[in-house]
């Protein structure tokens, strides 16, 4: 079986800070982590890999620095790694990232089953994976919980929804995108992971002229979405003491609850 793991290297940080001017992120003084879903898909593509066999490849797509995430995805099991750097791949919003992944994939032309994490903590849009697969034309199984049985043709899956959880089929290659409880993610061996960042023979480096597109295609020229202004909410509370018996007091929280028609 071959399986595909896009990870994306994040900020160690859920707080994220927008430069102002730019309107990116601040990244300078954070350390940065493979995303923390990414890590569970990586677990599944590994530990596929070991019962059924097969290759697993991740793709991820950053600065020269996501080399260190691919090595630690190396580390923990991955055959093979592919870095996309380029500075005309920067400033993509989810369309012209989704695109870029999208034809490295296809260039890579061996795919029985894509796995990305649901969500990234910096970007947070959790689109990557759907829109991958709108653009490779394949099936999609997202919020992947648990995979229950998988073939050369066929994968059943256990997915989290509002209500619950579904049991979904689908034929592959399928790409599916994969939440926190399907599984704990082993920590890298050393001895791999030594490996992948002395000898890097299993990672690949490509940049725009590589996949064979063109600069408008790509980055910031080839996004649909241009960011105008990001800001924090401006949160103002106001705050009461509300006085007299206890039974007063709970008498007017009720009151003001209803005032608001929160009860
Ligand atoms: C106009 C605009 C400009 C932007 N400029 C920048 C910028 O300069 N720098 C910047 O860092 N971000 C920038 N962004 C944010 C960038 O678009 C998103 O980070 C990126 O498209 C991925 O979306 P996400 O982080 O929401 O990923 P999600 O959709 O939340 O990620 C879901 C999954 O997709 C996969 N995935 C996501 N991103 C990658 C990747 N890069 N490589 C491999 N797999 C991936 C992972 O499996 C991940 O778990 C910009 C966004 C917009 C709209």
């Amino acid at each position: 079986m071959n399986i595909i793991v896009l990870i994306k290297q994040v900020p160690d940080t859920t707080e994220i800070k927008i430069d102002q001017k730019t309107g990116t992120l601040i990244r300078e003084g954070v350390e940065s982590i493979i995303n923390p879903d990414d890590r569970h898909a990586i677990e599944l593509a590994v530990s596929l890999k070991q019962d059924y066999g097969g290759k697993a490849r991740v793709i991820s797509m950053g600065p020269p620095q996501a080399i260190d995430a691919i090595s630690e995805a190396l580390g923990m099991g991955i055959d093979e790694g592919i870095l996309l750097t380029d500075k005309n791949f920067g400033g993509a919003d989810t369309w012209a990232t989704a695109y870029t992944l999208g034809k490295t994939i296809k260039k890579v032309k061996k795919y029985d089953l894509i796995i990305c994490g649901r969500q990234a903590i910096d970007g947070d849009t959790a689109q990557i994976g759907p829109q991958v697969a709108e653009f490779l034309n394949l099936p999609q199984l997202t919020y992947v919980t648990q995979v229950e049985q998988i073939n050369e043709k066929r994968i059943v899956v256990q997915r989290a929804s509002e209500d619950g959880y579904e049991r979904m089929e689908s034929p592959l290659p399928v790409l599916i995108t994969v939440i926190g409880e399907i599984n704990k993610p082993r920590h890298p061996r050393v001895d791999f992971l030594i490996n992948a960042c002395k000898d890097k023979a299993n990672i690949k480096i490509w940049d725009a002229a590589d996949l064979g597109v063109t600069v408008q295609e790509i980055g910031l020229s080839g996004s649909l979405t241009r960011v105008i202004k990001t800001f924090s909410p401006k949160t103002k509370r106001e705050g009461e003491i509300l006085k007299g018996s206890k039974q007063e007091v709970v008498n007017q929280l009720i009151d003001r609850l209803h005032e608001r028609h929160l009860v």
